[in-house]
C-alpha cells in the first residue's frame, strides 16, 4: 500500500486545537483560522530553451489578512503540493503574530526542480508565475519573499514583471531583493541572525553556559548563516549537512572553511572533506552527540522514527515545520525543549518587514540599525513567549502558538466579521 503523504496542515490543526483549548477559546473566534482566506492554483506555461512547452503547477495562498497585507515567501520544490503551501501560509500568519508585525500570512510555490531549469527558463517561470498571481499580490494586499530555493534574483525578476505591468517602479511589492533595488541590509543573514539570538535567549533561560556543540542540518541561506553567527559567538558547531549528504567533528568544523568551500561549489556540501571530519548522513546528524540541534531545512525531518535517537538537549527550528506532532510529544516526554518555527525563524520576516517599511516611505536605513531593531523584536518575542511557557507550564510551541492565537483573535474581534 502506498505511503499517506505527510500531511503538515493537520499538524498544525492539531497544535492549534491544543492552543485554543488553553486560552479557554470559544470555537467562533478560533474557528475562521483553521482556513486559508484565498487560494490561487494556476498553470504555468514556459517556454524551454529546446523549443519545448512545460507546464508547471503554481499556486499562492493567503492564509490570514486580519493583522494587514499577508506576507511570505516563494518556494520553488518538485515536491511541493497545496497542503505544504496551506500550512506554510497559516505558519506565517502565526509568525507575524508572534514577533507582533502589522502582517497576515501567505506563501507561494511551484511545483519544480529548479536545478533542472536554466537561468532564462528558470527567468520565464518565474515571470509567467509572477503574471498569474498579479491580481492578488501588491505592496498592500500581499508581498512575497524568498524562500526555499528562490533568492534575490528571483525576486529582482518578480519586482521587474509587477513593475513593468503597472508602469512605474514598484519594490515594495516584494522583500528580499538584492539592495540595488530596494533590498535592506541585513535582509541575506536576517533568518540565520534572528536563530543565533533566539538560541542564544533559549540558552540563558535553560543555564546552558559556555560553548555549546551544535549540530545543524541544512546549509541554505538559514542553516549556513546560523552556523556563521554561532560559530562567530564562539560555539562549536559539531556536524552540518545538506541534501548531499554531512559532516562531523566532534572538535568544531572550521565555519570559515566550510562557507568558503559552499560559496565556490554553487552552495552544496558534496566533496567537502576537511581535515579531521567524519563524513555523515543526515540521519546519522539528527542522532549526533550535541547539546542543541538546529534543523534548517525541510519540513517533517523529526519523526516518531527518530525523535528517540536525538541526543540534543535543546532543538531550535530555522526551518518551517522540521518536527511531526509525535515526534514533539517523544521530545516532551524526553524533556528536550523545541523552540518552535514561528518564533525561532522570524528573523527573516522581521527584517521582510524592514525592508517594506523603507520601500513604501522611500527610505534606507543603516545595517546596525536593522541588526539592532531585529535583535530588540526578538528578544521581545522570546521574553513573551517564555512568560506563557512559565505561567501556562505549557511547552514552547503551545506557548508560541497561545501568544499568536490570541492576537489574531483580539485582531478579527475588533474588526468583525464581514458583512
Ligand atoms: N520565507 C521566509 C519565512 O518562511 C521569509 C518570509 C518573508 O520574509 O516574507 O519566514
Amino acid at each position: 500500500m502506498a505511503e499517506t503523504k505527510y500531511n503538515p496542515y493537520d499538524n498544525m490543526l492539531q497544535v492549534l486545537k491544543v492552543s485554543a483549548d488553553k486560552l479557554e477559546l470559544h470555537r467562533n473566534d478560533y474557528e475562521p483560522l483553521k482556513f486559508p482566506e484565498r487560494e490561487m492554483k494556476v498553470s504555468i506555461p514556459v517556454k524551454m530553451d529546446n523549443g519545448d512547452i512545460q507546464v508547471f503547477e503554481g499556486y499562492r495562498v493567503q492564509h490570514s489578512s486580519t493583522r494587514g497585507p499577508c506576507k511570505g515567501g516563494i518556494r520553488y520544490h518538485p515536491s511541493v503540493d497545496e497542503d505544504d503551501v496551506k500550512a506554510l501560509a497559516f505558519a506565517m500568519t502565526l509568525k507575524c503574530a508572534v514577533v507582533d508585525l502589522p502582517y497576515g500570512g501567505a506563501k507561494g510555490a511551484v511545483k519544480v526542480d529548479p536545478a533542472k531549469l536554466s537561468k532564462g527558463e528558470l527567468e520565464r517561470l518565474t515571470r509567467r508565475y509572477t503574471a498569474m498571481i498579479i491580481p492578488i499580490i501588491g505592496p498592500e494586499k500581499d508581498i512575497p519573499a524568498p524562500d526555499v530555493n528562490t533568492n534575490a534574483e528571483v525576486m529582482g525578476w518578480i519586482m521587474d514583471t509587477y513593475s513593468m505591468l503597472h508602469g512605474y517602479a514598484v519594490p515594495g511589492v516584494v522583500t528580499g531583493k538584492s539592495l540595488d533595488i530596494g533590498g535592506s541590509l541585513g535582509r541575506p543573514e536576517a533568518t540565520g541572525r534572528g536563530v543565533s539570538i533566539i538560541t542564544t535567549e533559549a540558552l540563558n533561560f535553560f543555564n546552558m553556559t559556555g560553548p555549546q556543540r551544535i549540530a545543524v542540518q541544512g546549509m541554505g541561506n538559514v542553516g549556513s548563516n546560523t552556523c556563521k553567527l554561532l560559530y562567530a559567538l564562539g560555539h562549536k558547531i559539531v556536524a552540518a549537512s545538506d541534501a548531499s549528504g554531512g559532516l562531523s567533528d566532534p572538535k568544531g568544523l572550521n565555519i570559515d572553511n566550510i562557507a568558503q568551500y559552499l560559496g565556490q561549489h554553487s552552495q552544496s556540501l558534496a566533496g567537502c572533506k576537511p581535515d579531521g571530519a567524519r563524513q555523515i548522513s543526515n540521519a546519522e546528524l539528527l542522532a549526533c552527540d550535541c547539546d542543541v540541534l538546529i534543523p534548517c531545512a525541510l519540513e517533517g525531518q523529526l519523526t516518531e522514527d527518530n525523535a528517540e535517537k536525538v541526543r540534543a538537549k535543546l532543538i531550535v527550528e530555522g526551518a518551517n515545520g522540521p518536527t511531526k506532532v509525535e515526534a514533539d510529544r517523544i521530545f516532551q516526554k524526553r524533556g528536550i525543549a523545541v523552540i518552535p518555527d514561528i518564533l525561532a525563524n522570524a528573523g527573516g520576516v522581521v527584517v521582510s518587514y524592514f525592508e517594506w517599511v523603507q520601500n513604501i516611505q522611500n527610505l534606507m536605513w543603516d545595517e546596525d540599525q536593522v541588526n539592532s531593531m531585529l535583535s530588540k523584536i526578538m528578544v521581545r518575542s522570546f521574553k513573551q513567549v517564555m512568560e506563557i511557557v512559565t505561567t501556562k507550564s505549557v511547552d514552547f510551541r503551545t506557548a508560541a502558538y497561545m501568544l499568536a492565537v490570541s492576537r489574531l483573535v483580539k485582531a478579527k474581534r475588533v474588526r468583525g466579521i464581514f458583512p
